[in-house]
């Protein structure tokens, strides 16, 4: 019998913690979960799940529109924001429980209460009892940061608030570039917002194939939004009428219902004791990990968005997995972060998988590009004006498929269907030798016989 109270202590029930608190109950481990907020953490209740959600509610305003050439007659078609958000919400408390459930399977105990480190094998409830564990497992997460803060930012609005808006905003100005500022802007935009986003470089989503930028950046004009790029705001103020007014570095002004600023995340360490009980932080005040997820304090380990390596929810999973087995299964692995697909959500979307053309090419790789820009087969009736983009990077001495991007309906489907075979090294011969599925949008992947350029 160990001299712990329990072999492993999670703290935070978000992805990562909930996975591994799981998978190590079924290893038979005694296992203790804390979480201060609502079980299921950033993804189940303020991301990813609530978010898509919303995209498809938007995704209806296209539909309606394009129904007509179609041969429906739709009626008038109204939008009402409190249905929405209020059906969301119970999805939401929905699989909350479902992952409560999923804990109690386990025999995980959960506590409902902070926690925090008191050393290297004891934690801290909120409740002031102390809680010895062999090892500790810090699955924290992340929340919204304005750094530098702007002044007046306290008027704004961060992504945890879109899902609680009492209505919806007539005017939205969005601040940023990124995943979240971009999915927002696109899903509120259909929704019947007028949006603004003011974004400090001269294009969207850094860290992207450019070629997917750049159409991204007409797409979301396309859709009406109003782009402000290479600015920033300096201030926001409140006005008699309770609208914000944000000054923007240009000189402008611009007035709005909401303003919400997405620009960036960072790990919940602040306060956790983790330094004091020997646990090395970076610069961004990430706990410091290796392949293994152990931190500098051998009976420490942290998983997911707190170690900041690459945040999104199924390497927060894999992360915990791995925990769990290495510590109570004797089957010592690692999760894999090479060759990550991630998605964007927004409208058009994108889906992205492998490098870049501009990685490929910094990294001294001989590169064949095949293109693909065509109509979707949908919009030769609807008459919408659109078009989806297909991109595969090529090593041209190997052959081998470094990276597969796309732009368009079901781009996040259909990437991470290519991932496998990106993942597993497969070459431009292999992709050729494929049978196209016709007619489909996916098949232009098999399809591409000249390099667009070399
Ligand atoms: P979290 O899921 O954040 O869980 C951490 C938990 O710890 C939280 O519940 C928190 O309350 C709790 N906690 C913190 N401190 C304490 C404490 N001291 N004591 C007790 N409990 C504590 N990823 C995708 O892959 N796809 C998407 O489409 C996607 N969309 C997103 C949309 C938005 C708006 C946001 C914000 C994120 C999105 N993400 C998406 C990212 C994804 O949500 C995160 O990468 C993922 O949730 C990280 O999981 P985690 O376990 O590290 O942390
Ligand atoms: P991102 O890092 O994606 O984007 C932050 C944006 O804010 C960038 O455009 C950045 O610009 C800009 N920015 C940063 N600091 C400032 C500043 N001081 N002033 C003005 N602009 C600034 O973060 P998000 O918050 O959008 O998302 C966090 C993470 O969550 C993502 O990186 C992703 O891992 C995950 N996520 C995943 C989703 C998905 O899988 N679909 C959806 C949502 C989130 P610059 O480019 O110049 O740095």
């Amino acid at each position: 019998m160990s001299d712990f109270d329990v072999d492993l202590f999670v703290i935070g029930a978000g992805s990562g913690g909930v996975r591994a608190a799981r998978i190590a109950g079924g290893h038979g481990a005694r296992v203790m979960i804390a979480e201060d907020d609502r079980i299921g953490g950033t993804c189940v209740i303020r991301g990813c799940v609530p978010k898509k959600l919303l995209v498809y509610a938007s995704r209806y305003a296209d539909d309606f529109d394009d129904a007509a050439r179609f041969g429906w007659n739709v009626g008038d078609t109204s939008f009402e924001w409190e249905r929405l958000r209020d059906n969301v919400e119970a999805e939401v408390t929905r699989l909350s429980g479902l992952y409560r459930k999923g804990l109690n399977g386990a025999k995980a105990e959960i506590v409902e209460t902070r926690a925090t480190v008191a050393g290297p094998n004891a934690v801290k409830l909120a409740t002031g009892e102390t809680v010895t564990a062999k090892y500790i497992l810090v699955a924290t997460g992340g929340h919204p940061t304005m750094e530098p803060p702007i002044p007046g930012g306290e008027l704004s609005i961060v992504s945890n608030d879109v899902f609680h808006l009492p209505r919806l905003p007539q005017k939205l100005i969005v601040v940023g570039g990124g995943y979240i500022a971009l999915e927002f802007a696109s899903v509120f935009a259909r929704l019947g917002s007028a949006v603004t986003v003011v974004h400090r470089r001269d294009n969207v989503l850094r860290g992207f194939d450019e070629d997917l930028r750049v159409r991204l950046r007409d797409g979301l004009v396309h859709a009406g939004i109003d782009l402000k790029l290479e600015r920033t705001i300096e201030r926001i103020v409140q006005l008699p009428d309770g609208r914000r007014r944000a000054h923007l570095s240009d000189g402008e002004t611009l007035d709005a219902d909401a303003i919400l600023v997405a620009t960036g995340r960072k790990p919940n360490t602040a306060g956790l004791g983790l330094e004091e009980a020997g646990v090395a932080l970076d610069k961004v005040g990430a706990v410091k990990v290796d392949a293994f997820s152990q931190s500098s304090m051998p009976s420490i380990y942290a998983v997911g968005d707190v170690t900041n390596r690459v945040n999104l929810t199924p390497v927060a999973i894999r992360e915990g997995h791995a925990v769990a087995d290495t510590l109570f299964s004797g089957r010592s692995w690692s999760a894999d972060h090479e060759t990550i697909p991630t998605a964007v959500f927004t409208t058009p979307e994108i889906g992205t998988v492998g490098m870049t053309e501009e990685q490929a090419r910094d990294l001294g790789h001989p590169l064949k590009i095949f293109e693909a820009s065509y109509r979707p087969m949908r919009a030769t009736i609807s008459g919408r004006d659109e078009r989806i983009y297909q991109k595969l990077v090529v090593d041209s001495f190997s052959d081998r498929v470094l990276g597969a991007h796309m732009l368009g309906h079901d781009a996040a489907e259909i990437i991470q269907s290519l991932a496998i075979a990106v993942k597993m090294g497969a070459t431009k011969r292999d992709f050729d030798a494929t049978m196209a599925l016709h007619p489909s949008a996916a098949e232009e992947f098999v399809t591409m016989r000249t390099p667009t350029r070399s």
